[in-house]
């Protein structure tokens, strides 16, 4: 099957109700893991890759990976996704490249770390828009700014401290038409998002539900969704690791999400998890192996475990075969005729 369309992904997990876990990509044996766990539990899925990523793998060797992946796996419905894209060449190379979405995260200024203001994020958000849809390339915007820092991106701080406003969030819905909107409701990048099990006052459930009452032709996004359980932090501490206690965003509150119009689910750092564990497994109880497929396998193994559990969690198990990829050059059709057209004002008209 080729590459398909985010925007049909994300359409076909709206009428079935359910929500699709985006998951990183560095390397082979990542790609692998993800694709293990779409087979065995029949799903369609969104497979994204950072800026970090990119340059670590270099984008050959990842978007070809990603390409075998959909030449081995015909019957999988795979997205290939630019996560936070800081600027419109970022976005530009990897529809090039032919990845069928990409994230414009123009919360941020081009560095990636210094918050912009509302009128900059909306300015280069429709710029990306207009390029990608003519293209048929979906296109993920961000309106609010998420804690910490991951891949070198990121605020930093806490994610309270620029929690989305869903007047912004229909503005900004409304004068750049993306498919897709990531919003910040309390989350944060990387391990460290909690330093208690979140409730309700960290963690701003209200928030999405009112904005996708307002935009319920946007599919919404919730980052920093890992929820780092605590058996996968425990295994990498009993193997000589040094994590400090940390809580993630629970499953029940994801699904929460996925019931109020979340479609996209990130998930890397449950992934890192799982990956550095069983490798500080195999190297604490037999130190004497030295051939890293004796521990890039169980590596492989923990991290297609993970990804299975969270495609069955977020309910898009099962649904790999009820839909045929629309080509991308229909796609790009449905954007120029209105018929994909987001926007509040037009929407399901
Ligand atoms: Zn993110």
């Amino acid at each position: 099957m080729p590459l398909v369309s985010m925007r049909q992904l994300l359409d076909e997990a709206a009428k079935g109700g359910y929500g699709v876990g985006a998951f990183n990509v560095n390397d082979m044996e990542q790609i692998q893991a993800i694709m293990m766990a779409a087979r065995e539990t029949r799903s369609p899925v969104i497979v994204q890759a950072s800026r970090g990523a990119r340059k670590f793998a270099e984008d050959l060797y990842l978007f070809r990976l990603i390409q075998a992946a959909a030449e081995l796996n015909p019957d999988i419905p795979i997205a290939m996704h630019q996560d936070h894209g800081n600027s419109f060449e970022t976005c530009k190379s990897a529809i090039e490249l032919g990845y069928t979405s990409v994230m414009m995260d123009g919360s941020l200024k081009e560095d990636g770390k210094t918050p912009s203001t509302f009128e900059e994020n909306v300015e280069i958000t429709r710029r990306v828009v207009d390029y990608a849809h003519e293209r048929g390339v979906t296109v993920e915007g961000e309106i609010g700014v998420l804690g910490g820092v991951e891949d070198g991106h990121g605020a930093g701080g806490s994610g309270l401290e620029h929690i989305t406003d869903p007047d912004q969030a229909v503005e900004f819905a409304e004068r750049t038409g993306v498919d897709a909107l990531a919003i910040a409701i309390g989350t944060s990048h990387g391990a460290y998002k909690f330093t208690k099990k979140p409730d309700g006052s960290v963690l701003k459930m209200d928030v999405l539900i009112a904005i996708h009452k307002r935009l319920p032709h946007t599919h919404l996004v919730m980052h920093g969704s890992s929820s780092v359980p605590k058996e996968l932090q425990d295994i990498i501490n009993q193997y000589g690791g040094k994590l400090k206690p940390t809580w993630g965003v629970p499953v029940e509150e994801i699904q929460l999400g996925i019931r109020n119009g979340v479609r996209k689910v990130n998930v890397d750092t449950d992934n890192r998890l799982a990956i550095t564990g069983a490798i500080r497994k195999v190297f604490a109880e037999t130190p004497e192996k030295f051939d890293p497929r004796d521990y890039l396998k169980p590596a492989r193994e923990a991290m297609a475990k993970v990804v299975a559990q969270r495609m069955v969690q977020f309910g898009q198990a099962g649904h790999a075969g009820d839909y045929k990829p629309i080509p991308i050059s229909e796609i790009a059709k449905g954007y120029k005729n209105g018929q994909l057209d987001t926007r509040p004002s037009v929407a399901g008209r």
